[in-house]
């Protein structure tokens, strides 16, 4: 498919704001410049827009295999599109787990037919994510495993994870790591804090998480591993990965958009739509997460996208699943709530949604050059409105923002040169 996007402004891969044409051949921007004439399938005109690099987003859950009722890869990927979301990593909390080489193909071969945008599946740490016997790293890798990580739950023990950073980094491969302390979840469902208390609910403590990571960057200093750490939620994890950082450990960390926006005292009652692991922290968490965005502490965005069905949700605060969608509503929400507040700049934004994730992991995505996959996704900045759950292509509804106004929304979504979603057009 040939696509020329004219009249485009564009954030460049030097930071810069510009406005070209665009020119797409086969998957890749062939041209930048004035007034390009060439003999196409389609022309948009993106006057009055913002072009962005399409947007990337490591920590997604897909559900498919095994949990087809909450989200599938069609739907899922459908969901990314719509957020202008290009490129995905997915979770391997699936059952089966991508634990072999088996289970890994036939992951590949479901994305293959299904997925409207690219996706790059986690294998997992250990067998069924059980935390008790490695996976083949060597063969999971050959079969196109993105990284490595037990998302939805921690790693353990020290010596597994250990093993597993010196397997990884030998592969040149990341350990990427839900953070969790099982002797100190306390069986709780919402943050140890007011809300709680307030509620009568067992609290998970933030040290759940923070004393894992701090474990965690010492083992990944002694194996010498790229460590990433997912959804980081408390003052004292950000202050650990940022001695980290200085003492010269290869950590990266992801924050996600609810921890960015929202703390235990926005939870307006027994709503389990704020209901999500790591849970809503306290205001002071809520501001080092922000202070350690800005200070580069934090290296991205992710949305830690979780659907899961209406029933489920309804079971109540107690016994519900943890976890949110987030990739329909990512940047209306950051847009309208940190750039037009003036907490970040829009080129921020864009940054931590594209170029920063592709360059803590090294992938060749996140950027608007000549010879680029043609990864973009066209934003009108203007448009205002509320989250409707009921546009959401995902399955999961499961959003504490539903009704919240929004300004910055998607209009068109082009994943590797193909248009993958537009405005008005309903994708099945
Ligand atoms: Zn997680």
């Amino acid at each position: 498919m040939k696509l020329l996007i004219q009249n485009a402004c564009y954030i460049a891969s030097n930071g810069e704001k510009k406005q070209a044409d665009l020119l797409i051949e086969n998957g890749v921007i062939t041209k930048i410049g004035k007034k390009i004439e060439a003999d196409v399938n389609r022309t948009v005109d993106a006057s009055g827009k913002l072009v962005s690099p399409g947007f990337i987003d490591l920590h997604v859950h897909l559900r498919e295999p095994g949990g087809e009722k909450k989200e599938t890869i069609a739907t899922g990927t459908a969901a990314a599109a719509r957020g202008g979301f290009t490129t995905i990593a997915n979770m391997p909390n699936t059952r089966p787990v991508p634990d072999t080489i088996s289970n890994m193909e036939d992951l590949q071969k479901r994305i293959k037919d299904t997925a409207k945008v690219r996706v790059l599946p986690y294998a997992s740490i250990t067998i069924r994510q059980l935390g008790q016997e490695l996976t083949d790293f060597e063969g999971l890798k050959a079969n196109g495993a993105f990284a490595f990580t037990d998302d939805g739950v921690g790693v353990q023990s020290a010596a597994m994870m250990l093993e597993a950073m010196k397997k990884a980094a030998a592969l040149d491969m990341a350990i990427v790591a839900h953070c969790e302390e099982n002797t100190l979840i306390n069986k709780g469902s919402v943050h140890e804090g007011s809300f709680a208390e307030k509620h009568g609910l067992n609290g998970i403590p933030s040290v759940c998480e923070s004393v894992q990571i701090a474990r965690d960057v010492l083992l990944a200093e002694a194996a010498d591993c790229h460590y990433h750490v997912c959804h980081i939620s408390t003052k004292g994890s950000v202050r650990v990965v940022r001695d980290a950082k200085r003492a010269g450990i290869k950590v990266t960390a992801e924050v996600t958009p609810h921890h960015l926006l929202l703390s235990q005292d926005d939870i307006p009652g027994l709503d389990s739509n704020f209901k999500m692991n790591p849970p809503l922290r306290d205001a002071e968490d809520r501001a080092a997460l922000i202070e350690g965005l800005l200070d580069g502490t934090i290296d991205f965005i992710a949305t830690d996208h979780a659907p899961h069905t209406a029933e489920e949700k309804a079971e109540g605060m107690t016994l519900a699943p943890f976890g949110i969608v987030g990739l329909e509503t990512a940047f209306p929400l950051l847009y309208t709530h940190f750039v037009l507040k003036n907490i970040i700049t829009l080129e921020q934004l864009i940054e931590y949604l594209t170029v920063k994730p592709a360059e803590a992991f090294g992938l060749p995505y996140g950027k608007i050059e000549v010879g680029a996959p043609a990864d973009l996704v066209i934003l009108n900045l203007e448009e205002e409105q509320a989250i409707k759950t009921e546009e959401f292509l995902s399955k999961g509804k499961n959003t504490p923002f539903s009704g919240w106004k929004c300004k910055g929304w998607p209009e068109l979504t082009i994943a590797g040169g193909e248009i993958a979603w537009e405005k008005g057009c309903v994708l099945v």
